[in-house]
C-alpha cells in the first residue's frame, strides 16, 4: 500500500477558526496512525487577500495545539514558476484556452442563461476564437483568464470516501462550464494561478495520498480532479467533511455573529483560557466518535481510537456548553504544577504580583479552585484574594454575617487564636482543629462563625475552605485582614429598623 500524506492547506487570509482546526485536526490523525506524513502548506495566491500577519498566526496556532508538520509550511507564492510550468503543459496539450471576456459581457452571457432557464455556465465563445484573433489581442495586451476545457466525456467521477455513497460523487461534465484556473494577465504579466489549480498541483506534486477538508470545497472537487487526469497525475482520495452547525446556522466566522465570549478564532480560545487538548478532545467530536461512545478523551486516545470509519454524515452541532463541560475536564485534570505554569500568565495579566507566593503556595491555590474554573481565564476572579486585600465586602455577606452581635468577637477570637500558633502549625490540618476547638469553646455554631471569617479574610461569601485559606494566606496577613474587618464592623451604621430582626 501506498504511503499515506495528508496536508493541511489554509488560506492565510484570517485567522484560524475552529472549524479549520476540525481539518487539521484530522488529517493529523490519520497521518499519524498510519506512520504516514503530515504536510502544512500556506496557499497564499489570492496576494489581496492573503496576509504575513495570517500566516503567522495559523502557524502559531497549530503549535499551540500540538499539531505538529513533517513537511513545510510550503507557501504557494514561493512556488510560482511550477505552476506556470504545469499551465505551459497544459497549453501545449490543448486543455485550456485563453478567454478576454469583460465582466460585462460574462454577466451579460449569465442574464440571458437565467432567462433561457440553462445552467449558467460559461458559452465558450472564446474558443472560437482563430489562433490569428488570439494572437492580436494578446499583443495588444489585452486581458485574458486561462480556461480549463472540460471534456464532452458524460461524468467526472470523485474518489470520496465519506459522502461516496451520495449523488455527488459522479458529476455530469455537462454542468462544470469551463472553469477558470488563473486570474485576469496579460500576453506580459501573467495572471496569479487559482485556487484549484495551484492546490491539484501541490497536491500532486506533494504525493497527496488523502485530501480531508470541509464539504465547501466538494462542488471544487470535479474540477480538481479533471486537472489531475489532464496533467497525467493519480487523483487521490478524498473525505468532504460534513458542515459545522450552531444555532441551526452554519458556524460562521463572519463579523455579524461576532461574540468575545465565543469567539471563532483558536487564537482568542486560547487568551481566554481553553486548553489545546480541550479543544482537540471538543472539535474530534464535531463529525467523529469514539467506538465505545467516550466524550471525554486526552489526545493520546483520540490519536488510539480514531479511524475514518467513524466519521459521521451528519452535520455536527458545535456546542459552546460541551466545549466549556469538557475544558472544565482537562483543567481539572492538568498537575497542579503544570496550571501553575499556564494560569499564572492569566494572573499576572489581571494585574496580580504573582511573585508574592513561592511555587508551593501556588499549586495550593491551583489546587482549591480546579474544580470550579472551566476556563483558564476564570482563576483570576476565584483567586483574587490571595493577592488583593479586600476593600470591600460582598453586600449580602456584610448584612448576614457582620451584624451579627458576635462578629467583633469572632474575629477577635480567631486572631488571637492564629497568633498562638506555631510555624508547624499553620497548615490546613491544624488549622482545621484549631478552628473547630475555637467553634466549640465559643459556643456559636459553625453556620455562624464560619462566613463571619470568611468574609472578613476573602470579602466573599463563597470560597474554598477557610483552613485551605488561611495556610496560604500565611499568619501576619491573615491577622491584619481579621483586625480590618473589625475596624470595618464598627464603622457600620445600625440597620433600619425593619431590617433588623
Ligand atoms: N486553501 C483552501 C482553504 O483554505 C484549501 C482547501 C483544500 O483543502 O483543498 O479553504
Amino acid at each position: 500500500m501506498n504511503k499515506i500524506r495528508t496536508r493541511f492547506a489554509p488560506s492565510p487570509t484570517g485567522s484560524l477558526h475552529l472549524g479549520g482546526v476540525r481539518t487539521a485536526f484530522y488529517n493529523w490523525l490519520f497521518a499519524r496512525q498510519n506512520n504516514g506524513t503530515f504536510v502544512l502548506r500556506i496557499e497564499d495566491t489570492d496576494a489581496e487577500r492573503s496576509t504575513e500577519e495570517s500566516a503567522k498566526g495559523i502557524i502559531e496556532s497549530m503549535k499551540w495545539l500540538g499539531l505538529n508538520w513533517d513537511e513545510g509550511p510550503f507557501f504557494q507564492s514561493e512556488r510560482l514558476a511550477i505552476y506556470f510550468d504545469h499551465l505551459e503543459k497544459l497549453r501545449k496539450n490543448g486543455f485550456i484556452y485563453p478567454a478576454f471576456d469583460t465582466q460585462q459581457e460574462l454577466d451579460e452571457m449569465r442574464e440571458l442563461a437565467k432567462k433561457q432557464k440553462r445552467n449558467p455556465i460559461y458559452d465558450r465563445r472564446a474558443l472560437k476564437l482563430t489562433d490569428y484573433e488570439i494572437k492580436q489581442k494578446m499583443d495588444a495586451g489585452e486581458p485574458f483568464v486561462w480556461r480549463f476545457k472540460v471534456p464532452d466525456s458524460e461524468f467526472t467521477e470523485i474518489p470520496e470516501l465519506l459522502m461516496g455513497e451520495q449523488d455527488d460523487h459522479k458529476i455530469r461534465n455537462a454542468t462544470i462550464g469551463d472553469f477558470i484556473i488563473t486570474r485576469p494577465g496579460t500576453k506580459n504579466n501573467p495572471g496569479m494561478p487559482l485556487y484549484n489549480f495551484a492546490c491539484v498541483i501541490d497536491d500532486a506534486l506533494m504525493e497527496i495520498s488523502h485530501v480531508i477538508r470541509g464539504m465547501e470545497h466538494l462542488p471544487n472537487t470535479p474540477k480538481q480532479v479533471l486537472l489531475y487526469k489532464a496533467l497525467g497525475y493519480n487523483v487521490p482520495k478524498f473525505v468532504h467533511l460534513p458542515i459545522i452547525m450552531k444555532n441551526n446556522k452554519k458556524m460562521s466566522k463572519r463579523d455579524k455573529d461576532y461574540d468575545p465570549n465565543f469567539p471563532v478564532s483558536i487564537l482568542e480560545r486560547r487568551d481566554l483560557g481553553y486548553l489545546p487538548d480541550a479543544t482537540l478532545n471538543f472539535i474530534a467530536l464535531l463529525g467523529w466518535s469514539h467506538p465505545l461512545s467516550k466524550e471525554l478523551l486526552t489526545p493520546f486516545e483520540i490519536l488510539e481510537n480514531f479511524s475514518l470509519d467513524r466519521l459521521n454524515k451528519a452535520n455536527p452541532n458545535f456546542d459552546e456548553q460541551k466545549y466549556l463541560f469538557i475544558n472544565g475536564w482537562h483543567v481539572k485534570n492538568r498537575n497542579d504544577d503544570e496550571l501553575v505554569q499556564i494560569v499564572s500568565p492569566f494572573l499576572q495579566k489581571a494585574g496580580y504580583d504573582t511573585s508574592k507566593y513561592n511555587k508551593e503556595n501556588l499549586e495550593k491555590m491551583m489546587a482549591m479552585e480546579k474544580e470550579r474554573c472551566h476556563l483558564l481565564a476564570q482563576f483570576p476572579d476565584a483567586l483574587n484574594f490571595f493577592f488583593v486585600a479586600p476593600e470591600t465586602y460582598e453586600e449580602k455577606g456584610i448584612r448576614k454575617s457582620f451584624y451579627q452581635p458576635q462578629a467583633d468577637l469572632i474575629l477577635q477570637t480567631t486572631a488571637k487564636m492564629i497568633a498562638s500558633l506555631d510555624d508547624t502549625e499553620m497548615n490546613k490540618a491544624s488549622l482545621d482543629s484549631k478552628l473547630a476547638n475555637m467553634v466549640m469553646n465559643l459556643e456559636i455554631k459553625y453556620g455562624i462563625v464560619g462566613p463571619i471569617i470568611r468574609l472578613a479574610i476573602t470579602g466573599k461569601t463563597k470560597t474554598p475552605g477557610l483552613a485551605e485559606i488561611i495556610e496560604v494566606l500565611g499568619k501576619n496577613e491573615t491577622i491584619n485582614r481579621l483586625e480590618k474587618a473589625r475596624v470595618f464592623i464598627k464603622s457600620l451604621p445600625p440597620l433600619p429598623i425593619d431590617e433588623a430582626s
